[in-house]
């Protein structure tokens, strides 16, 4: 079939096999052009694994460090007739490299909220010695759901502001539309629910799971990834539910932490820029932030995307470059996007920026390129008229 682009609201419904195997070739690229990451992880569990900070991390985990990996997501396998999910074609893209160049990995497709994909993982580390122990366990999950393991309550997390309305600038990715948006704050029940959706809990059950199997390195480390930001996104991110939420893995690093470190472990929470995923883009704020971020990133020459956020992380925390640790004791990659003269200069356009001048004054183009990227679209070298099979495998994964 013929694979084009079906945007729908912040989602793109179709993906492309091709562009997205493209996409992990260039994040593979990327890595091996900065060399070997000396002294990195060997044995590794990605939760989250397909899109975003988790591919990032398997690819510079595996290409950097020589690591074996274990991949978990959830995504959606093509059939003839209907395209897979991004996340479906970047995992066998990426087992395919990763075979090609002697790396070990395996995927597990499912709920990692649950005790059924747990009991897979441990059964299957049990097994596998090029996997187990495990040395460093990265949490990047995300989603708009978690069906709780012990209560079965399904629990949805919102985007909501805490304790007022916000009314923002706000941008319609389809229509190229600038309005204003007024967000109702949330209630009680919706911020506990955004923390048991995107909160630490889950992480947590997950090290104290492989910690009790005897399946975690004396040295493991684990680190799950935040998002802090400043001025302009704090109203609707860092004092909003999902702030809420990250700084319950603030508190449940700490406890890991206290866990991992006697044996020579660690917990941290690295704290990333902002970039364009299937996540952010979900965040009522995040597509006009980040269409102004990139214009002002790129003219300074410090536009950055998930995968040189976590090749530099990785090269931080194993030793190559200067730590960078905050007081909260979290790893920082975020200050190229927090430079005050970075923030000055988008904090000055984002009350003049509107639909007539959108185009000019932030770099909207950049920004539906990388969303449309992430589904394996506008990636050079691919014919997009060409008809393609969307039933892809992934070795070891049910289609
Ligand atoms: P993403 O949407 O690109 O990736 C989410 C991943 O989670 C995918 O691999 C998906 O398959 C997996 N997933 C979702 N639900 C699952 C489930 N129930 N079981 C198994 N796998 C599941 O997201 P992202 O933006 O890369 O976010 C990853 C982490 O990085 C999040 O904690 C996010 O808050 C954080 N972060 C993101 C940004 C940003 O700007 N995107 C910035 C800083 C930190």
């Amino acid at each position: 079939m013929i694979v084009t682009p079906k945007v729908r609201g912040f989602v793109c419904i179709t993906a492309h096999p091709v562009g997205c195997a493209v996409a992990v070739q260039r994040q593979i690229d990327v890595v091996r052009a900065r060399g070997a990451i000396d002294g990195g992880p060997a044995r590794v569990l990605v939760i989250g694994a397909s899109t975003g900070y988790g591919l990032a991390s398997r690819i510079a985990a595996t290409f950097g460090s020589g690591a074996a990996t274990l991949g978990v997501f959830f995504e959606r396998p093509g059939t003839p007739k209907r395209s897979g999910s991004a996340g479906w074609y970047h995992s066998a893209a990426f087992h395919e490299a990763a075979s090609a160049a002697g790396h070990h990995a395996l995927s597990l497709n499912g709920d990692a909220f649950s005790t059924e994909l747990k009991d897979q993982v441990v059964a299957l580390l049990r097994e596998d010695k090029a996997l187990a122990p495990l040395d460093l366990l990265v949490y990047s999950l995300a989603s708009p759901r978690r069906q709780h393991p012990d209560t079965g309550i399904t629990h949805k997390s919102v985007l909501k502001p805490i304790g007022a309305a916000v009314e923002s600038r706000s941008l319609n990715t389809d229509s190229a539309e600038v309005s204003t948006m007024c967000i109702e704050p949330a209630n009680e029940a919706e911020i506990a629910d955004t923390v048991a959706v995107m909160g630490g809990d889950d992480w947590q059950r997950w090290i104290e799971r492989l910690s009790a199997e005897g399946l975690l390195a004396d040295h493991c480390r684990t680190v799950a990834y935040t998002y802090i930001g400043d001025r302009l996104t704090r109203p609707l991110y860092g004092d909003a539910t999902i702030g809420a939420a990250k700084k319950d893995l603030d508190r449940v690093s700490a406890l890991l932490h206290a866990r991992l470190a006697p044996s020579g472990g660690q917990s941290r929470v690295a704290v990333l820029k902002a970039v364009v995923t299937q996540a952010s883009s979900a965040i009522p704020i995040m597509p006009l932030y980040l269409a102004l971020l990139f214009k002002v990133m790129k003219e300074r020459g410090t536009h950055e995307g998930c995968i040189e956020q976590i090749d530099g992380f990785l090269r931080q925390w194993y030793g190559q470059e200067p730590e960078c640790v905050d007081s909260e004791g979290r790893l920082r990659r975020d200050g190229i996007e927090l430079l005050p003269e970075v923030q000055r200069e988008v904090e000055r356009l984002w009350p003049l920026v509107n639909t007539e001048n959108l185009q000019s004054l932030s770099d909207f183009a950049g920004y539906q390129r990388e969303f449309l990227g992430l589904f394996g679209f506008e990636q050079p070298g691919v014919d997009y008229g060409a008809e393609v099979n969307p039933v892809v495998d992934i070795p070891g994964v049910d289609n």
